[in-house]
């Protein structure tokens, strides 16, 4: 009976597999399509522009490019993005932005030219200082750099151009509209054998441009990806991937080879950053990874993001832990109370103080007698003598203290569900290095442990975690 259960499911599962394929094939996008998004410092001059094309045409597979606007060049650069925000602030003010446009488009003219191409951006120009005289909107502005080196690159790479405003389609608050969006890519980009589709902007249904925040551009090209239920969404970026920890702290960290969104949401939460936050929701939702990859060194395998399902026997290395990031600038309200488990509400009344003045907590751990609250300190601050005075109110302490100075660790890792020591083994760095741990608080999902040290141990905590985990397991 299970038996016959099981065929049943499996030949669904088959079926609905050749199904889908036809269905997106007949439609025009495969499966097997990869969707390659370039960040700023991937496109930011003509060097840069040939090592993307030499990416994009050493596989076939990669038939939709979403690029970023040009980005800096060396350390004190400028972002092409940031120089269009000031020639609307200019614009704004009615002040001349000639000289700063000029500027922009020198960059442009830099890379058209070192690539060898014939290509005039006059008229876009033109057309870019009417609109911002005439109308001087900063979503309008911002989008030109995407724009603008979306044309240079469909060109030079004798791809289609498809104008992101034509496809990402935004309400009139400015919220994207997700499945109006997949429609407008789909019946776009059917037919066609490649198209680049600028990073970062899109148009609201009333026909203004609308960007997202900064760094949006990988937003595009989650969704770009989601659209043409591409094979994978590889975001091309300046580094190999993420790093198992933060390399100011540690050095030459080792990359992740292999993480899921879970785990990677707990880890940009604490602070480590290469995705805009909003890429994961539509590669997530259609079960499409992420690959982060680098394009100074396209021969690195980079980072794969995705979801619990995942063959993991296909990665090579394989440690306890994914990631240990951190944040500093906590404070934690200890409260004693003799008798506090008995009293009924105790915890309601404090979290009720908190609400009331708009402040949100990191964790509360809590003992018979004590309960700890740790929050961000910035938050906190501009209420602190007021809340301390209602919780005292409220719940009449036998003692109530305000500790600041404290950073909190989160060590990462979908494998410490299935590993027994791995708290004990966070603990015996700390002891060894004689740092005291002032919070713990392990997730009920067992994905991370969270312990909280003194911002003075936190460097030092990291690069211990990092030992006992990492490198002692090389
Ligand atoms: N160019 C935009 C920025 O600098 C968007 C992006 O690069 O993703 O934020």
């Amino acid at each position: 009976m299970a038996k016959q259960a099981l065929i049943i499911f499996v030949n669904i599962i088959s079926i609905s597999a050749f199904l889908a394929r036809k269905y997106y094939k007949r439609n025009g996008y495969l499966m097997s399509d990869k969707v390659v998004k370039f960040g700023g410092s991937s496109l930011a001059d003509a060097d840069q522009f040939r090592k993307v094309a030499a990416i994009i045409k050493a596989d076939p597979k990669r038939k939709y490019v979403v690029p970023s606007a040009p980005g800096k060049r060396f350390s004190d650069d400028v972002k092409v993005t940031d120089m269009l925000y000031k020639c609307c602030e200019l614009a704004g003010g009615g002040v001349d932005f000639s000289d700063d446009l000029a500027m922009i488009k020198e960059r442009y003219n830099g890379i058209i030219s070192g690539l060898g191409m014939d290509m005039s951006l006059d008229d876009e120009f033109d057309t870019i200082a009417k609109e911002l005289k005439a109308r001087p909107a900063k979503d309008y502005a911002a989008s030109r750099g995407e724009y603008l080196n979306g044309k240079v690159l469909a060109k030079y790479l004798g791809y289609n151009f498809v104008d992101a405003a034509d496809v990402i389609v935004f309400d009139t608050k400015g919220r994207l509209l997700l499945d109006q969006t997949v429609d407008a890519v789909r019946s776009k980009v059917n037919g066609l054998e490649n198209a680049v589709i600028p990073g970062f902007y899109g148009r609201t249904t009333e026909g203004i441009i609308k960007t997202f925040s900064r760094g949006g551009s990988d937003v595009t090209g989650s969704i770009i990806a989601n659209a043409v239920r591409a094979e994978i969404y590889e975001n091309w970026t300046d580094v190999s991937g993420f790093l198992v920890a933060d390399p100011r702290i540690v050095d030459h960290p080792d990359v992740i080879e292999t993480i899921t969104y879970r785990e990677l949401r707990e880890l940009a939460y604490m602070g480590a950053s290469v995705l805009h936050e909003d890429a994961i929701f539509p590669v997530r939702s259609a079960g499409i990874p992420i690959n982060i990859r680098n394009t100074n060194a396209p021969q690195d395998p980079g980072t794969m993001i995705v979801s619990n399902d995942y063959d993991f026997s296909r990665e090579s290395l394989s440690h306890t832990i994914t990631g240990i990031a951190g944040r500093k600038g906590f404070s934690t309200i200890n409260i004693e109370k003799a008798m506090m488990n008995n009293e009924i509400g105790f915890c309601l009344k404090v979290m009720q103080v908190l609400y009331n003045n708009g402040l949100s907590f990191e964790h509360m751990p809590s003992g018979i007698d004590t309960m700890s609250i740790t929050l961000d300190s910035a938050q906190f601050e501009p209420v602190r003598d007021k809340v301390i005075a209602e919780i005292r109110r409220e719940v009449e302490p036998d003692h109530i203290e305000v500790e600041d100075g404290i950073a909190t660790i989160a060590v990462v890792g979908r494998r410490m569900k299935n590993t027994r020591g791995t708290v004990a083994r966070i603990f015996a760095a700390m002891a060894h290095a004689r740092i005291n741990v002032k919070l713990i608080d392990q997730g009920s999902s067992e994905l991370n442990v969270i312990i909280g040290v003194s911002e003075a141990d936190f460097a030092e905590a990291i690069r211990r975690i990092y030992d006992m985990f990492i490198n002692s397991e090389k």
